[in-house]
């Protein structure tokens, strides 16, 4: 068994890191524009796209780099471990892989290469104010309307919708009163569609929230918003498998984030810990109460970082869904938990200065503390685990 990624995989990371490095001088500034304006730079966007972040889930056939998500995973760990994590990146990863998967050819040849790029971002919109974690109960519908479908619907806390070119969007094609009414499976009567971001009807209003690095989110109407018929992904009704597939590498990629964020927050706290005296000027990093947290996190980080793998690994040799879905929430589960203690950790070990600005590591706690509750909260994961690895009943 050999546990190390191949020299391959870890070409993107490899070069995330040398393309940031390149632009050090930026760093304070780029980390003042994602923090306290909320806006990312879109110079670090190109250098993350040049390096090849975007294109390791997309074969070469179709313009991406198709490396896979073990090189995916850890091109996202290392911009998090730089301290510039990105919801775009895992969106426009999760975007690629649906459309790989479920998207007819012209849909692949027109989305593929331009996702792969960064040419065209992509946001991601499910949640409905009264669906919450029950996707099955949204509302959003798509009509027919001669060659394409008419859009009507509000999805709620949809990050980046302002900035991402297009939003692959889940919709019914069967209302849900329809698919009880004939006795159909719930994951019967939903569709993917890539929308506009810009499309007549297609209106935005800002929810003020916290959580997401550089990004804003939305609540975003649909008033029959035009769909062209090529932009389906999939076939109407069969969307279930499609979203529940990639919803899995939006989860392995959302551990790589927190690996990366943990090490990030780690890698502070050692610094700071081997500087500041207060005491016999011993470093405090000497005291036994300040380094064996630290080393605690670190082992629990070589956990996380392994379950992200194995699950990246499972997703890229095609194991079947439902367990390359186990391995996704186990390590989305982990890895959230683990990058709560990690920053809670680093912010401790900087005393007072964890909470100043200049520090930079109070600025974690929210994104570290999301991660329990989004993309999925830590309740349905272990609902899942309980079910489909446990054979216990299912509890909702
Ligand atoms: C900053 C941020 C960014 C987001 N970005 C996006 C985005 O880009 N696109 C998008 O579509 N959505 C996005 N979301 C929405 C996010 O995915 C949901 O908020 C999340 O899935 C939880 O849904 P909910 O808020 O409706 O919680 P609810 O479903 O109302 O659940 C509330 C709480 O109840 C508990 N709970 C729920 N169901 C169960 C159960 N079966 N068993 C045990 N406990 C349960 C959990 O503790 C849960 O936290 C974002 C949210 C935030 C805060």
């Amino acid at each position: 068994m050999d546990f190390n990624p191949t020299p391959d995989e870890r070409l993107v990371a490899d070069a995330v890191r040398t393309a940031l490095e390149a632009h050090r001088a930026d760093h304070d500034r780029w980390r003042e524009m994602v923090h306290r304006h909320k806006t990312f730079p879109p110079e670090l966007w190109t250098a993350m796209c040049d390096a090849g972040a975007l294109g390791c889930v997309v074969p070469e056939e179709n313009g991406g780099n198709g490396l896979g998500l073990v090189a995916g995973a850890l091109a996202m760990e290392e911009m998090a471990a730089l301290g510039f994590g990105n919801a775009l990146m895992v969106l426009g990863t999760m975007a690629a892989t649906a459309i790989l998967h479920h998207g007819s050819d012209s849909v692949k040849a027109r989305w593929l290469p331009r996702i792969a790029s960064g040419e065209q971002k992509f946001c991601f919109a499910i949640t409905e104010a009264d669906a919450g974690s029950n996707a099955f109960r949204m509302t959003s519908l798509a009509r027919r309307d001669g060659d394409g479908w008419r859009l009507k619907g509000t999805k709620v806390f949809i990050t980046g919708a302002d900035v991402a070119d297009q939003m692959l969007v889940v919709a019914r094609t069967t209302s849900r009163q329809d698919v009880e009414a004939q006795g159909l499976p719930r994951t019967f009567g939903l569709a993917l569609f890539i929308v506009n971001t810009r499309a007549p009807g297609l209106g935005l209003s800002l929810i003020p929230t916290h959580g997401i690095e550089g990004m804003n989110q939305f609540e975003v109407h649909f008033d029959d918003v035009f769909v062209p018929g090529e932009d389906l992904v999939g076939e109407p009704d069969m969307g279930g498998v499609a979203l529940f597939t990639s919803l899995n590498p939006e989860r392995i990629c959302a551990a790589a984030l927190a690996n990366g964020m943990a090490r990030y927050a780690l890698d502070k706290a050692v610094k700071y810990a081997n500087e500041r005296r207060v005491f016999r000027n011993a470093p405090i990093g000497s005291y036994q109460g300040v380094s064996h947290p630290l080393a605690r996190v670190r082992v629990w980080l070589e956990a996380s970082q392994l379950l992200t793998l194995r699950a990246a690994w499972a997703f890229d040799r095609k194991l079947d869904p439902r367990t390359v879905g186990s391995y996704a929430n186990m390590a989305k589960y982990e890895a959230s938990r683990m990058v709560m203690e990690a920053v809670d950790r680093s912010i401790q070990t900087h005393g007072g200065y964890g909470f100043s600005e200049e520090y930079g590591v109070i600025w974690l706690f929210e994104t570290a503390r999301l991660l329990q509750t989004a993309p999925i909260n830590n309740e349905l994961i272990l609902s899942f685990i309980a079910e489909h690895d446990l054979g216990l009943p299912r509890s909702y």
